[in-house]
């Protein structure tokens, strides 16, 4: 089921998980270079079901969107991988042909509909969804949306003179995904110091994992919900912050950023919604002792 069955109320907002795929193709160390298996001692309990297989080799992680209905507007947040992309073999997601617009319209959400997508970062698993080939040509998916990101993202990704072992991950994103955006005139920037762009809605520079990586909150009525984007891809980084993913770009930096968005989800109690978590995506941090724990919602 791609589609979440639980829609989160947060105010006046709700807010539905779309799982473009979910996949167990990583090892534990293959996604978490610092993996240490003795960590299952105290967590394998929770971690098999539904977070690792059973062979305690694998981990479980999934690739998607949220659907985010205010109000006023129709809002997606990072827009998974897409379509016919010319990724590189090695990442098993070239050309992938699956029904995501279907999916978005049993959400009740018709591509003409959405008003905003907003992008935490543009590494090419949040960006695929942007654009959709038609007739040789890649045209923006969602014609009467405002696409929103980071600009520090964009200045990276847009210089040839910027291209490096770091930034592999984005080959041909940049141009089959963010650039026809940018043609087609839809593109709204955020600075480098983030804030609020929507009432309610605010980027929060959360940098590491990428070069400009934010992370977007979501406010109504008192109540928040935190779309924390890539400082972790599994929940068991909750448990060690220390432990980088293998995308992450610059370390020291997705450590401190990893430890600012733990503390933030547990100190103000909010919803945290994770790109990259299996099964749901989200859940509840909460301090413990020194560090941090993680319950599924
Ligand atoms: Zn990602």
């Amino acid at each position: 089921m791609a589609l979440g069955s639980k829609i989160y109320k947060v105010g006046d907002v709700t807010i539905r998980r779309l799982n473009e795929l979910e996949t167990n193709g990583f090892t534990a160390k293959g996604l978490i270079p610092d993996w240490d298996p003795s960590i299952l001692e105290q967590h394998k309990d929770w971690l098999v079901q539904g977070s690792m297989e059973e062979d305690l080799e694998h981990v479980i992680i999934t690739i998607g969107t949220w659907i985010v209905k205010t109000p006023k507007h129709t809002i997606l947040i990072d827009t998974a991988i897409g379509n016919d992309k010319n990724l590189p073999a090695s990442t098993g997601l070239a050309n992938l042909q699956l029904p995501y617009i279907q999916w978005l319209k049993e959400a009740g959400v018709a591509p003409e509909d959405v008003d905003y997508v907003l992008l935490t970062h543009l590494h090419y698993d949040h960006v695929g969804w942007n654009t959709k080939l038609v007739d040789g040509k890649w045209v923006p998916t969602f014609p009467n949306a405002k696409y929103v990101f980071p600009k520090t993202e964009e200045n990276y990704y847009d210089s040839l003179g910027t291209n490096n072992e770091a930034n592999n991950p984005s080959i041909n994103a940049f141009e089959e995904s963010v650039l026809p955006i940018i043609q087609a005139g839809l593109a709204e920037y955020i600075g480098p110091e983030g804030g609020e762009y929507l009432e309610g809605i605010k980027f929060i520079p959360s940098p590491g994992h990428s070069i400009g990586q934010m992370s977007i909150s979501v406010t109504s009525r008192g109540e928040e919900a935190f779309f924390a984007s890539d400082v972790m891809h599994h929940p068991i980084q909750v448990y060690r912050p220390e432990w980088n993913s293998c995308f992450c770009e610059i370390d020291e930096q997705a450590r401190e950023s990893r430890l600012w968005a733990l503390a933030y989800a547990a100190d103000r109690n909010v919803l945290y919604l994770g790109t990259h978590f299996p099964g749901s995506s989200a859940g509840y941090v909460s301090r413990d002792g020194d560090g941090f724990k993680w319950r599924y919602e």
